[in-house]
């Protein structure tokens, strides 16, 4: 499991979404941020800066990309870096926005280089310039483009190129989630479901959560079932134990890939340093995704540490996986 969605996921989230910024829980900061710039915006009658949001998949970029729509009133267009192959594309999607609209562009870092270099200039003066033929005898043909919001979302903003991040008049880097505001998640997404959550059955789940609200409403469906099949219905902290340990779920919420690391670092690698490159390979991924999507829990939890000589487990890491920590040194 990872924190990516998939289709089927993605119709039960839809249910789940926060529609406005006071239903979205945490993130306090870039809840009044946003809020503030969207006022500001309004009051202006105009659509607000160009956003960038970066931080692991399932914190909500998704989310907050459709509350801004919402409270702004306009229609939402969805896309992908990965989606948009060539600079056409993008063309074709720019052209079509209505005023005011909100564009988002999910997995912007992805999108193709040409693409890339159409949208300084629709973003700064939402004009692109549309080139007919090729070779010397090749015209660019100017299209103005109705003003629109572009709401870019990255699992890491330092894998932008600079004149891009510099185009966005606002940046929000999303942290992982405390269990307190994940809790917080679970019980809303309970309400909505109709799912009996007792308080300590709701920090039970939380604090296997990973830090992440999709991954938090994930294992609340998993729970539930089990409650429901098991159970008397009620989701008690016994209860979500019992079913956690049946799906695999440990205490800390580790999903396939950050045990996969952590293992090859203890075991594999004597708990380090080892260098990124040698890690993601000996776990068959590409070194971004070790980087991006599972190394930031692995640090925030306490279990990796990086070093100029490559990462190295922590003693709490050894624990985790039920093994002695080291002598020497930090492992
Ligand atoms: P991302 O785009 O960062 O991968 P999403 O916006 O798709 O994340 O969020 C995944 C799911 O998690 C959403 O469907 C929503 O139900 C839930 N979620 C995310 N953030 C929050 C939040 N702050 N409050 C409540 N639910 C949230």
């Amino acid at each position: 499991v990872s924190a990516a969605a998939t289709p089927e996921e993605r119709a039960f989230e839809a249910g789940l979404r926060p529609r406005t910024l006071s239903e979205f829980v945490g993130q306090r900061k870039v809840r009044e941020q946003l809020s503030i710039m969207l006022e500001g915006a309004q009051g202006r009658g105009r659509p607000p800066d160009h956003v960038l949001l970066s931080g692991p998949p399932g914190l909500g970029k998704t989310s907050l990309a459709m509350i801004i729509a919402e409270e702004l009133g306009v229609p939402l267009r969805m896309t992908s870096g990965p989606a948009i192959e060539r600079a056409g594309d993008l063309v074709a999607i720019l052209t079509a926005l209505t005023p005011g609209e909100v564009l988002f562009l999910d997995e912007i870092h992805r999108i193709a280089r040409p693409a890339e270099e159409l949208l300084y200039a629709a973003m700064e003066d939402f004009r692109v310039d549309v080139v007919l033929g090729k070779g010397p005898g090749a015209t660019a043909i100017p299209l103005d483009l109705a003003p629109f919001t572009l709401v870019g979302a990255t699992t890491r903003s330092g894998l932008l190129t600079g004149p891009l991040r510099d185009r966005f008049g606002f940046t929000a880097h999303m942290d992982f989630y405390g269990a307190d505001e994940l809790a917080l998640v679970l019980a809303r997404s309970a309400r909505l479901l109709g799912v009996r959550l007792t308080d300590d059955g709701a920090a039970e789940v939380a604090g296997r959560s990973r830090g992440t609200p999709r991954i938090a409403n994930r294992l609340l469906r998993r729970v539930r079932d089990y409650a429901e099949v098991r159970a008397d219905g009620v989701v008690s902290r016994e209860v979500a134990q019992a079913a956690l340990r049946i799906y695999d779920v440990d205490g800390l919420g580790l999903d396939r890939l950050d045990r996969a690391v952590l293992d090859a670092l203890v075991r594999r690698f004597g708990g380090g340093p080892v260098g990124l490159g040698t890690l993601a390979v000996s776990v068959g991924e590409e070194a971004e995704t070790v980087e991006d999507v599972s190394e930031p829990f692995l640090l925030r939890a306490g279990l990796l540490v990086r070093t100029a000589r490559g990462r190295v487990a922590t003693p709490a890491a050894f624990t985790h996986l039920g093994l002695e920590p080291l002598a020497d040194g930090l492992g």
